[in-house]
């Protein structure tokens, strides 16, 4: 059974309780890293100038404190295989379907991979009602 490393446990820790619960049973069938939880203003604005977010600090998920958003990646990481992200999202998703349905998690998740205009593959964050 694949476990999530000591680093990818420590970035999860930074999250809402519900994605660190759907992360906690996803590893349990499902093998990947957790690549980012809460983002600091210097390292959102980084990622805002790299590119790799399409909004400055405070206006993404990842700045709110638990972080609302999480980046996951299948294990081992290959960015040219866009099809373990679908797969990985759709297990996320299956998962969390499973927990809300026990009562144990109340969010709703909405997924980067299924962005119209800005694809952003590891993000997932919880839908705001
Ligand atoms: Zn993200």
């Amino acid at each position: 059974m694949p476990t999530l490393s000591k680093t990818s446990s420590a970035r999860l820790e930074t999250c809402h309780p519900d994605i660190i619960a759907v992360c906690r049973e996803l590893i349990k069938q499902y093998d990947f890293s957790v690549l980012e939880g809460h983002r600091g203003e210097k390292d959102q604005n980084k990622a805002y100038e790299e590119g790799s977010s399409h909004v400055r600090y405070p206006y993404s998920a990842h700045n709110k404190k638990p972080s609302l958003a999480v980046d996951i990646a299948p294990y081992p990481i290959d960015w040219g295989n866009l099809a373990r992200f679908r797969e990985m999202v759709f297990r996320f998703d299956a998962v969390a379907a499973v927990l809300r349905a026990r009562g144990e998690i109340q969010s709703h998740f909405e997924y980067g991979a299924f962005w119209p205009n800005f694809k952003d593959y590891p993000h997932i964050e919880i839908k705001e009602k």
